[in-house]
């Protein structure tokens, strides 16, 4: 684990230059404001969901400070090294970084694991699991989880590619065409069907297994999750739409 002390930080970059900065966000993340060195790291070093290649130094020293948190605690933390796990087109990992960034993720991963039945709200429990999912090297999975929290979804049609909106707070939920949806013209909306089975593919038969562990939280999200593995058919030109490999996200 790279040392706080060390002048190897000052040739790390964050979104905003060099990365000389980052060990007192990351001080700041055991003896001070957590939640505001929390809020820096997100900005900082992952930026809107990339990583850095000061990320993968942080993420050693964010793990261990998540270990000496009690499990409920620690789900901020671990989400920080979920988002930079799974963030699109990273930066290659410096040699020198390596083995400690790699063992810290495995750390990380048994800890979120460990946290999965421990999560008081739905949201929580999404977050947990979407850790895992990244953690686990499967970042579409953990990308496809962040969304299932918002109430709408974006998707484009794979025949027409006519730009879609889902909504997800509707029973059964409805796809739509994206500039119009907004403008209530619901005869344009579309109720679609979700398929049963979750094993369609490998990213849903994974989330399975580990959705069993989630406690009270297990049955919505078994139902979120086979909305996201169903298919509905396009308001446009009528194809049907395998939703989990259209959605953007
Ligand atoms: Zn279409």
């Amino acid at each position: 684990m790279l040392s706080l002390e060390s002048p190897r930080w000052a040739e790390l970059r964050h979104a905003y230059g060099p990365a000389a900065d980052v060990p007192g966000m990351l001080k700041s993340l055991v003896s001070g404001d957590a939640r505001q060195a929390l809020d820096d790291l997100h900005g900082v070093v992952a930026h809107q969901g990339s990583a850095t290649t000061s990320a993968y130094a942080a993420v050693p020293h964010v793990v261990a400070a998540a270990e000496a948190l009690s499990v409920s605690d620690s789900l901020e933390h671990l989400h920080f090294v979920g988002v930079v796990a799974s963030a699109v087109a990273p930066p290659q990992i410096p040699d020198d970084l390596r083995a400690a960034y790699h063992a810290a993720l495995e750390r990380g991963l048994a800890l979120a694991v460990e946290g999965l039945d421990s999560r008081d709200t739905y949201e929580d429990a999404v977050a947990a699991l979407q850790t895992v999912a990244a953690l686990s090297g499967k970042p579409r999975a953990a990308r496809r989880l962040v969304s299932l929290l918002n109430e709408a979804a974006e998707l484009f049609c794979p025949s027409c590619n006519t730009h879609l909106e889902m909504d997800l707070a509707a029973r059964p939920a409805t796809l739509a065409r994206h500039n119009i949806s907004f403008g209530g013209a619901s005869s344009l909306v579309v109720p679609w069907t979700v398929n049963a089975g979750l094993s369609r593919n490998a990213d849903l038969a994974w989330m399975d297994e580990f959705v069993v562990r989630l406690g009270g939280h297990q049955g919505r999200l078994e139902a979120e999750l086979a909305m996201l593995g169903g298919t509905g058919p396009c308001p446009n030109c009528g194809a049907r739409i395998d939703i989990y490999e259209a959605w953007q996200a």
